[in-house]
């Protein structure tokens, strides 16, 4: 078993921190906030009173934090904070699972290599229900023996481990997944909006189309339409689940993307205006699940 530190005790970061303590691991934590690390004291986990302190003997260093320029600050420092890299140990290994720009993992990679310390980058897909119950899927770039040296650490948070290429690439690999599945739960709801207004029922549309070509996950695992099924958001007042807000941000990181490597994204740039127009809808929309979408069409 290996000595972890984890950076980030939020929505995601506590229960995986959890579950990283509970598969056996050594663990230290820190969080700016002192009453979300008191959990973990309570459970026998080393709260560390700074970042520097929190990684002088750790073997991985596992962060999950909001947006790039936390993860930059964390580890490269910025002018409010001294970063951690000078202050690991060489053979410490860093996994950043949080999802952020491309640029910033580029900034946390060079500022690590300089100092001879390997790091990954390994976003996740599956949202905190995934995140409790160890099930999350982690889309890795980094050097292929980097990778390797993860996958005992990140076996006790995930079942699926998949490598999509070298630094960088995880980011990269989340990104498009994310906005596809925008477009998709978009145009699934459009779908079976249609249907309904010509007096089908959602549910026997939904399994039509799920045994035909227009067959895809959100129809068939996560259905926008209220009372199709049961276990899904939307027959829950859209409860996340993955939010809006999270989406957005999300589509924003691929829009953004899109102008440096010059692609055309046009569903992809029609998929974020509709979330920012649902976002904007209504005040509380930004905290419901992605699939709320289903509103715009009602
Ligand atoms: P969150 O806001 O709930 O938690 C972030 C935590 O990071 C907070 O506790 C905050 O105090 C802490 N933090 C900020 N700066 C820190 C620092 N320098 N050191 C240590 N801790 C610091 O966010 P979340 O929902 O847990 O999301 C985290 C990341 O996971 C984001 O990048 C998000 O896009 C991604 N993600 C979230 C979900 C989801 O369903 N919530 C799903 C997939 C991916």
């Amino acid at each position: 078993m290996a000595r972890v530190t984890f950076f980030g005790l939020g929505k995601m970061g506590a229960p995986m921190a959890h579950n990283l303590a509970k598969a056996g691991h050594q663990l230290t934590v820190y969080d700016p906030f002192p009453e979300v690390c008191e959990a973990f004291r309570q459970q026998g986990a080393a709260v560390a009173p700074s970042p520097l302190a929190a990684v002088e003997e750790a073997e991985f260093v596992i962060s999950m934090l909001p947006e790039g320029r936390h993860v930059v600050a964390l580890y490269a420092g910025d002018e409010a904070q001294a970063g951690i890299i000078p202050q690991l140990r060489e053979e410490a290994l860093v996994i950043d699972c949080s999802t952020i720009d491309v640029g910033s993992v580029n900034t946390v990679f060079e500022a690590a290599r300089q100092r001879g310390v390997a790091m990954i980058d390994a976003p996740v897909s599956g949202g905190v229900s995934a995140a409790q119950a160890g099930t999350l899927t982690f889309m890795c770039g980094g050097p292929e023996p980097h990778v390797a040296r993860a996958k005992p650490v990140l076996a006790g948070m995930g079942k699926n481990l998949l490598r999509a290429g070298d630094s960088g690439a995880g980011q990269v690999a989340k990104m498009c997944n994310n906005m596809l599945l925008a477009i998709h739960m978009a145009g699934t709801a459009e779908a079976l909006n249609l249907g309904i207004n010509n007096g089908l029922d959602a549910k026997a549309l939904s399994e039509i189309m799920r045994q035909s070509s227009g067959g895809n996950w959100s129809l068939e695992k996560y259905n926008p339409a209220p009372g199709v099924m049961a276990n899904a958001p939307a027959s829950h007042d859209f409860q996340p689940g993955f939010t809006v807000e999270l989406m957005l941000k999300d589509l924003g990181l691929a829009m953004t993307n899109s102008l440096t490597t010059k692609s055309a994204v046009p569903l992809g740039a029609l998929a974020r205006n509709l979330y920012a127009c649902h976002s904007r809808q209504q005040r509380d929309n930004d905290k419901l699940d992605f699939s709320s979408i289903w509103q715009m069409y009602c």
